[in-house]
C-alpha cells in the first residue's frame, strides 16, 4: 500500500458560536469576528495531525436571507481572519438547505462530513465535530465519530435539550480552546 492510502484524523468545525462570534444570520463580511482562541486552537489540532474542516448550516441562503455569493465573500474574510491570526483550515462545507429540503447535508446529517472524509482521506472513526449546538456533536455521532457540545453561541441554552436527547456528547466544554485540549487528550489515549 502506498502512502495515499494512510487515512488520517479530522475535527469538523461549527462555524458560527464556535469558531466565531455568533450573529443571527450573519450576511456580511464585516460581521465576522473571530473568538480570542480561533486561531491557536486550529493550530493546535493541525500539529496534533488532525485535518481542520469546518461544516456549517447556513440556511439563510434558501431563506433567501442572503446568497451563495454573499457566503462566499463571508468565507473569505474568515479565511482572511485566520490567515492573518497564523492560522489555516483545510475546508469550508456549507449547507444552504433549511429542513423542509430534506437534503443530506444539514446537520445533523452528516453529508458534509462524508463529502469531507471523501476529499481528504480522513478516518471517520478517529475524527471529531466540535459546536455549539445539539446538531454539532449528534453530527459527530451520524458520521462514526464523536461530538462535543461548546458553551459558547447557544450552547447554554442547548443544555436543558440535551437531557431528551438519547445521545449525549462525549463532553461538554466552555470553549473550542477546551475542546480542543480535549480532542488532543483522547487522541493519545484511544
Ligand atoms: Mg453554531
Ligand atoms: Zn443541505
Amino acid at each position: 500500500m502506498g502512502t495515499n492510502n494512510i487515512k488520517v484524523p479530522a475535527v469538523f468545525l461549527d462555524r458560527d458560536g464556535t469558531v466565531i462570534f455568533d450573529k443571527n444570520y450573519l450576511s456580511l463580511p464585516e460581521q465576522v469576528k473571530l473568538y480570542s482562541y480561533a486561531a491557536d486552537s486550529i493550530n493546535r489540532l493541525r500539529a496534533a495531525g488532525f485535518k481542520v474542516i469546518i461544516v456549517t448550516n447556513q440556511s439563510g441562503v434558501t431563506r433567501q436571507i442572503f446568497t451563495e455569493q454573499d457566503l462566499r465573500k463571508i468565507h473569505k474574510r474568515f479565511e482572511f481572519l485566520l490567515k492573518k491570526a497564523g492560522a489555516k483550515i483545510d475546508a469550508i462545507y456549507y449547507c444552504p438547505h433549511t429542513d423542509k429540503n430534506f437534503c443530506n447535508c444539514r446537520k445533523p446529517k452528516p453529508g458534509m462530513v462524508l463529502q469531507g472524509a471523501k476529499d481528504f482521506n480522513i478516518n471517520l472513526e478517529k475524527s471529531y465535530t466540535v459546536g455549539d449546538s445539539i446538531r454539532d456533536y449528534l453530527l459527530g455521532y451520524n458520521a462514526g465519530g464523536k461530538g462535543i457540545l461548546t458553551l459558547t453561541g447557544r450552547g447554554k441554552k442547548q443544555q436543558t435539550e440535551i437531557a431528551q436527547e438519547k445521545i449525549k456528547p462525549m463532553a461538554i466544554c466552555k470553549t473550542l480552546k477546551e475542546a480542543v485540549s480535549l480532542i488532543i487528550k483522547d487522541a493519545e489515549e484511544s
